[in-house]
């Protein structure tokens, strides 16, 4: 299975590929995690990133594609995989096919633009494995700590609501052509993402056809 979530920021594809990836056995792969971590490190890649990211604005491209290329070629990937994040524009999924990544589905998780502030105020991740939570949507049982890694729960700098902003008029313009590109393809599925996580969960599982 290998499997594309798309939406808005704060749409919900970091909290449902966590899920999915435990119930297939499948990784889940975070663009975003990967350039976060690359800036703790400050590795060249972060250095570059961080600029884009702090300003809502995207990554270049060839970063990006770099990036996966090298991550869907290791071992656990072999059975597939969960591409949280990316691509985010028509070169990055153009770049997916050149380099012979065959997509099963692409999952459009959709929300209203007046629910994500709301999602994004209340958002904590892990700063050490980049799980996503929500002060009362989806609260840790401790509060502060990560569940699965013991972690501490930070919020994200791009997630004020001034870069939040900018961030959401980016996937308008250049991430949401995306349904167009995989529909031609007949790998379209969309889902109502305005429910809660379990709710939106079991519609995507019933919409791949496994079972809930
Ligand atoms: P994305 O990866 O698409 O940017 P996240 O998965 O990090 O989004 O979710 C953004 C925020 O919204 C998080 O705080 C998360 O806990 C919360 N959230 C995710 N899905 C839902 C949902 N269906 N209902 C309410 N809150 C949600
Ligand atoms: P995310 O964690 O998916 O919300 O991504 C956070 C930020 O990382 C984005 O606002 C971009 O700056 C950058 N980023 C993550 N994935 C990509 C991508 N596929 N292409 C370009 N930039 C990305």
């Amino acid at each position: 299975m290998r499997l594309i979530l798309l939406g808005a920021p704060g749409a919900g594809k970091g909290t449902q590929a966590e899920v999915i990836s435990k119930e297939l056995a499948i990784p889940a792969i975070s663009t975003g995690n990967v350039l976060r971590e690359a800036i703790r490190n400050k590795t060249p890649i972060g250095l570059e990133a961080k600029r884009f990211m702090d300003n809502g604005q995207l990554v270049p491209d060839d970063v990006v594609i770099g990036i996966v290329e090298e991550r869907v070629g290791r071992d656990d990937c072999r059975n597939g995989y969960i591409l949280d994040g990316v691509p985010r524009t028509i070169a990055q999924a153009e770049a997916l096919e050149r380099f012979g990544v065959a997509i099963d589905n692409v999952v459009s998780i959709e929300i209203e633009d007046s629910v994500i502030e709301c999602r994004m105020s209340g958002r904590r991740v892990c700063d050490r494995c980049g799980a996503s939570y929500h002060i009362t949507e989806n609260p840790p049982k401790t509060e502060g700590v990560c569940d699965a890694c013991g972690g501490e729960l930070v919020v994200r700098a791009d997630d004020k609501p001034e870069t939040v902003r900018e961030r959401l008029a980016v996937f308008h313009r250049l991430t949401e052509p995306l349904k167009a590109f995989y529909e031609a393809r007949g790998k379209l599925l969309v889902i109502d993402g305005n429910r809660p996580i379990q709710v939106v969960h079991e519609e995507i599982l019933a919409a791949l056809g496994k079972s809930v």
